[in-house]
């Protein structure tokens, strides 16, 4: 027996270390693209930031493959697989054969196209490399940054170069930042916030082009204004990595759709993490929810059942938070009432108070008497109770809900389970 796993981040390491729990035996391989042990994606920014050192990042001790009797084959690129024969081809032309394989790739940033976007100070930000060649820039003595788009990646990455201490500007193509996590109101509170911490933002425009000629100048954003950078950072969202795959007859939308066991439509072959395609257990129907925890959990149940075993995974939810600057916000599930809320009895309830000077924002979604989503911003304290509540997806009666949202709504989650 064989096991292949593709990707050695969130998805990957879960998932071997979930496969040696089950099977101490077989021989057990990771072939990933990049040249370094697992590491947090998520914390590369605290790095940029000056808050940690890089060593921080490593997610396991570097006995980690003898442990495990594991072979960690570094620097190849999937890029094709025979499901016939059960083959994992590289783009250097090797060869390995599987019994059971996971495809754990992840996935990368979506690239600007506009003049100027291959100058040497333009990045995205996804791997340690990545990571590295802007701290290089910023280590250079880089003073003034642009940074293209306004989600999770984006903000994080402004925060980091603010705290270097760089003038900082985010250019946002909509009308608001976190457009994906929150709502025009707790947007608007955390973009006050930024701005008050010393990052600008320029909302509702396109960036036209990015100027200088050997090295990057500024960030065109209209034929009158030039905002002047030395580093701009593109954040424009993700895709999953499914590119190699795509001849190889796996059933594809935006990534590989899986199934409760997160086993792909190829016999033997399983998906787990950002390029899986899972059950969206608010929205009710498959989707790519691109976060740690989401690859971590599907890992390490596609891992079980790698090894015959029968775990069902329940469903992803969209889950986000962020804290910048000591303003907290998270998102879970639904955050904006659907457009066709008039078929499905949807409501709102909105509550938006200060507390000195910080304002404290909570939003409920719900659709009839089951929580579909929440919004919590400068106060997280209610985020476990709730998000148990919409995993679990039953009606509350008005009595359940009162007591939900007092402080002893810990209650009512030990009752649900
Ligand atoms: C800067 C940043 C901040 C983030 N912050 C948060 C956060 O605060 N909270 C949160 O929940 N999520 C956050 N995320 C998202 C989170 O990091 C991802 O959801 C998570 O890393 C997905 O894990 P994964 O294992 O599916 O894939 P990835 O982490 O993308 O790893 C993919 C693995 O596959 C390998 N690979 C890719 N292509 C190939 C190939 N063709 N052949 C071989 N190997 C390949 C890669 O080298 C890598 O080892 C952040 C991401 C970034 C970039």
């Amino acid at each position: 027996m064989t096991y292949i796993v593709v990707g050695n981040s969130a998805a990957g390491l879960f998932a071997v270390e979930e496969i040696r729990r089950h099977d101490k035996q077989s021989e057990l391989i990771i072939l990933t693209a990049e040249q370094e042990p697992s590491y947090s994606r998520c914390l590369t920014t605290y790095f940029l930031a000056g808050d940690i050192p890089v060593s921080h990042l490593y997610l396991r001790n570097s006995d980690l493959a003898e442990r495990l009797n594991l072979k960690i084959v570094y620097g190849v690129k999937v890029n094709g697989i025979d499901p016939t024969q059960q083959i994992v081809r590289s783009s250097d032309g090797q060869e390995w054969h599987y019994s059971k394989l996971l495809l754990a790739m992840g996935s990368s940033p979506k690239k600007i196209t506009i003049p100027g976007a291959d100058l040497p100070e333009v990045f995205t930000l996804r791997t340690m490399v990545d990571a590295l060649a802007i701290n290089k820039v910023l280590e250079r003595g880089a003073q003034k940054a642009v940074v293209i788009g306004g989600g999770l990646v984006s903000l994080k990455s402004a925060y980091a170069l603010r705290k270097r201490g760089l003038e900082v500007t985010v250019v946002v193509s909509s009308k608001q930042i976190l457009s994906q996590m929150l709502d025009q109101k707790a947007a608007e509170i955390i973009q006050k916030h930024l701005r008050i911490n010393g990052i600008n933002f320029v909302l509702d425009t396109e960036v036209k082009l990015i100027t200088g000629n050997d090295h990057v100048k500024g960030v065109m954003i209209s034929p009158q204004t030039v905002l002047a950078a030395d580093l701009v950072i593109v954040g424009k969202g993700v895709v999953p990595n499914v590119g190699g795959l795509k001849d190889s007859g796996f059933n594809i939308g935006r990534g590989l759709k899986v199934d409760s066991s997160l086993a792909t439509n190829l016999p033997n072959i399983y998906a787990a993490g950002d390029i899986a395609e899972t059950w969206d257990l608010v929205r009710q129907k498959f989707m790519v929810n691109a976060t740690w925890p989401n690859a971590t959990t599907q890992g390490r149940i596609a891992g079980a059942n790698m090894c015959g075993g029968q775990e069902v995974y329940p469903g992803s939810l969209g889950l986000n938070s962020v804290d910048f600057f000591g303003l907290s916000a998270m998102s879970v599930g639904i955050t904006k009432l659907p457009d066709n809320m008039n078929s499905g009895d949807w409501k709102q309830e909105e509550n938006l108070k200060m507390e000195g000077d910080k304002s404290i924002y909570r939003k409920l979604i719900w659709q009839g008497d089951i929580l579909k989503g929440f919004i919590l911003v400068g106060d997280s304290s209610q985020c476990g109770v709730l998000t148990t509540l919409i995993k679990a997806g039953r009606p509350l009666t008005q009595a359940q809900r009162n007591l939900t949202l007092s402080k002893r709504g810990t209650l009512i989650v030990g009752m649900m389970r």
